[in-house]
């Protein structure tokens, strides 16, 4: 809408928009475009003036004329309905990103579960323990991808991500390292048909660290594939759910292989990924232990995905006490990017990424659209963590995707549907959260996460001030979230 077509007797309103304060400067985070502006005295003093209440346009002029001369207040008001945080009263709400993607929308990144066996067995494991969704013990799947299914998967990539310069490959598991020699080969011939195709792929994988020994750790470094270890913290807290199957724990095996990997291992950062249960909710001896005694680049933390009667599930008050924590690594990270240093919090690190790209999302995330994941028989799931489960599945490697079961996924999935969230200011950061995570609460997919809505707000409100406190102090550093 423009200003041309509003007329002095016409009432202004304020329209949807999340306001946030850096040293006292006010900013406004768009809904739904997420967009981010930047306010001054007669925006400021315009923006409270309809907070009270819609005004005729006149009026406002005239309540405000004392403070400001009006060829500015006019201006202003124009300034502020081109961006849409006032407009028209009877105007109708920008409720969500309406279009669905385009059938054939590339994949970019291909999660092949390479195993779904695990050396380890922890408590609160989404694939083993009392949430999972696919009998992996006793089902019909096969323990281990084969050579073969691999390299289909690999040819599946490269025909799905058509017109993609890059693609990714994500190894998981189970444990990944136990199916090592199939993650040997299955880079080697990507890398191969990759250059035959004029494509590029990068390989990363996540793993327990259990298996890591020195001609593992040689070829990680020498084939450039990130790594990212599930690990969760001090000796006393990773043994106490990172256990082996006969009860032991973990930390003992894992400490001095990690180290080792560390050394070894500059070709690409490697992080640690912590999953907090109310057993572990010292987010900030986790964050100190994996960085300096450790000596991981980036360490990012996230809550167990499990129902909320199980003993581990983080309690309202642990919700709580997680954001404040949270809150403190973030105000650290700010710090460290205004001297232009690194901070290895990534949680904040993804999400700053996000506003300054200004997504705004329609789904919760790539799951199946730009990323799908594969089961150790080549079928296609919406990600790694539905690898196996029939009714999250929408194709196999050889038959390609079920076009028909992914367009009716993308109907159901898209914030369109989740009603619940259209009132909700964090929908372009959010759209109603993981897929995964929903399935477990609430028995779909399909569901918005609204069992973490306070703490989703709290937390990109948190970002939104670090973010526009970059933005006033230290912009340059925001350059580096362009690539
Ligand atoms: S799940 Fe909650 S926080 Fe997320 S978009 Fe929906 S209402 Fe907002
Ligand atoms: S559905 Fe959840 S676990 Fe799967 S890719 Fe999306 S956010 Fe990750």
């Amino acid at each position: 809408m423009n200003s041309s077509v509003i007329t002095d007797s016409e009432t202004l309103a304020l329209r949807e928009f999340h306001p946030f304060k850096t040293d006292g400067v006010t900013y406004l985070y768009m809904v739904p475009s997420a967009g981010i502006f930047r306010m001054d005295g007669p925006s400021d003093a315009i923006l409270e003036a309809l907070g009270k209440g819609p005004k005729v346009k006149t009026e406002l002029i005239n309540e405000l004329s004392g403070q400001f001369n009006i060829d500015l207040l006019l201006e202003t008001i124009d300034e502020l309905i081109e961006i849409r945080a006032i407009g028209d009263i009877d105007a109708p709400k920008d409720l969500v990103p309406n279009d669905l993607p385009p059938v054939g929308f590339p994949l970019t990144t291909m999660v092949l579960n390479v195993t779904n066996k695990c050396n380890l067995a922890c408590t609160y494991c989404y694939e083993y323990g009392e949430d999972k969704i696919v009998d992996t013990k006793y089902g019909n799947q096969p323990k281990f991808m084969a050579e073969e299914t691999a390299k289909e998967s690999v040819e599946f990539l490269l025909e799905e991500s058509r017109g993609q310069d890059v693609a990714h490959i994500t190894f998981f598991g189970g444990e990944t390292l136990l199916n090592f020699p199939v993650l040997q080969d299955t880079v080697a011939y990507a890398r191969r048909r990759a250059a035959e195709e004029g494509k590029r792929i990068e390989f990363s994988l996540t793993t327990n660290a259990t298996l890591l020994r020195p001609e593992i750790i040689e070829w990680l470094a020498d084939n450039q594939i990130g790594v990212t270890i599930s690990i969760d913290g001090p000796k006393e807290v990773q043994d106490g759910l990172r256990v082996f199957h006969n009860g032991k724990g973990s930390y003992d095996v894992v400490e001095p292989k990690i180290k080792e990997l560390l050394k070894r291992h500059k070709t690409r950062p490697i992080g640690a990924r912590v999953t907090l249960t109310q057993k572990n909710m010292d987010v900030l001896k986790i964050f100190r232990h994996l960085t300096e005694e450790m000596g991981f680049w980036e360490v990012g933390l996230a809550p167990v995905t499990t129902q909320d009667q199980r003993d581990y599930a983080i309690t309202s008050e642990g919700k709580d006490d997680m954001l404040e924590q949270f809150g403190v690594l973030a105000q650290e990270w700010l710090e460290c990017a205004l001297n232009d240093e690194h901070h290895g919090f990534s949680n904040v690190k993804d999400t700053l990424e996000e506003i300054h790209k200004g997504v705004s999302k329609a789904y919760g995330c790539g799951a199946g659209l730009g990323l799908m994941g594969v089961a150790t028989d080549g079928d296609v799931s919406l990600c790694h963590r539905f690898a196996g489960s029939p009714e999250h599945t929408i194709g196999s490697v050889t038959d390609g995707i079920d076009r028909d079961k992914q367009g009716k996924f993308l109907v159901d999935h898209h914030i369109a549907s989740k009603t619940d969230c259209h009132t909700c200011w964090a929908r372009p950061i959010c759209s109603g959260g993981c897929y995964h995570e929903a399935h477990v609460q609430y028995g779909t997919s399909s569901h918005p996460n609204l069992h973490y809505c306070t703490w989703v707000r709290s937390w990109t409100h948190t970002c939104l001030e670090i973010y526009g406190a970059l933005a006033e102090k230290n912009p340059k550093f925001l350059n580096r979230f362009d690539a």
